[in-house]
């Protein structure tokens, strides 16, 4: 430990549902953030900070410039050496915090490789911007029994619920398929303020924060946020017994096409 920051985390140690305890089992835990945009970014950065053991970054991009308005760790250089998000990422949380591991993954998130990220993972966090990879995310952490927090923004508004296998609904059991209707379109058409995402990212970091912690996410509660008026609503989502991931254990989207 570098000297004179042994008191490094006191400051969330003092919280009830952290201390000294918890803090020693976000440090042994490794997560895995699927997805370095504008919610990976801001969720990394928490979670380093908050000394998550060890960070797998998974991205496939690399840094554009109408990233840095939301992507809060990139930067122009980053932009002129078209630095892949996930190293560019690990880089900077490097930085901010040389007592963890971070392990940049410069590549896709598919069928292919979900199941061996997720087995290295204590928990999953949802950074992506497409349902497709958010039902093979939920497929994938339903099977080997991990905790992930879903997490989407869209213009101003965003969506949080943490999933825990056993311990509530999955998104399966919210949303059947990816249908089109289900398919979001892309930032580029309706845009997403960037203290929307960080908003989103936070309360996801306060979930994952709480999971690793003391194992007591608010599991299958649906926070729906509206930065514009700063409103926050929160539903409980029923499982579904007869939900073909949670109920079933049919995990189709594993299997690729
Ligand atoms: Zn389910």
């Amino acid at each position: 430990m570098p000297p004179g920051i042994q008191d490094r985390y006191a400051r969330h140690e003092k919280l009830d549902f952290i201390g000294a305890e918890g803090q020693r089992r976000i440090g042994a835990s490794t997560v895995l953030v699927v997805g370095c945009g504008s919610l990976g970014c801001a969720q990394a950065a928490l979670l380093a900070r908050a000394g998550v053991g060890r960070l797998l970054l998974a991205d496939r991009d690399v840094v554009r410039p109408a990233n840095l308005p939301t992507q809060l760790l990139y930067n122009e250089a980053d932009v002129k050496e078209r630095a892949p998000k996930a190293e560019a990422a690990a880089s900077r949380l490097r930085a901010a915090n040389s007592e963890i591991a971070v392990e940049p993954l410069a590549g896709e998130v598919s069928a292919a490789n979900i199941e061996a990220l997720a087995a290295r993972a204590d928990l999953v966090m949802d950074a992506t911007d497409n349902f497709e990879t958010r039902f093979l995310l939920n497929d994938a952490a339903v099977k080997a029994g991990k905790p992930w927090i879903y997490g989407g923004v869209l213009g101003t508004d965003g969506m949080v619920m943490a999933v825990g296998p056993g311990k509530g609904p999955c998104l399966r059991c919210l949303l059947e398929m990816p249908a089109p209707e289900n398919r979001l379109p892309p930032p580029d058409v309706f845009g997403v303020l960037n203290a929307a995402a960080a908003w989103v990212a936070a309360l996801q970091a306060a979930q994952a924060l709480k999971a690793l912690a003391r194992g007591a996410a608010d599991w299958g509660r649906m926070h729906t946020l509206d930065i514009r008026n700063g409103s926050v609503t929160a539903a409980e989502v029923p499982r579904d017994p007869a939900c073909p991931c949670c109920g079933r254990h049919e995990f189709k989207f594993l299997k690729p096409a």
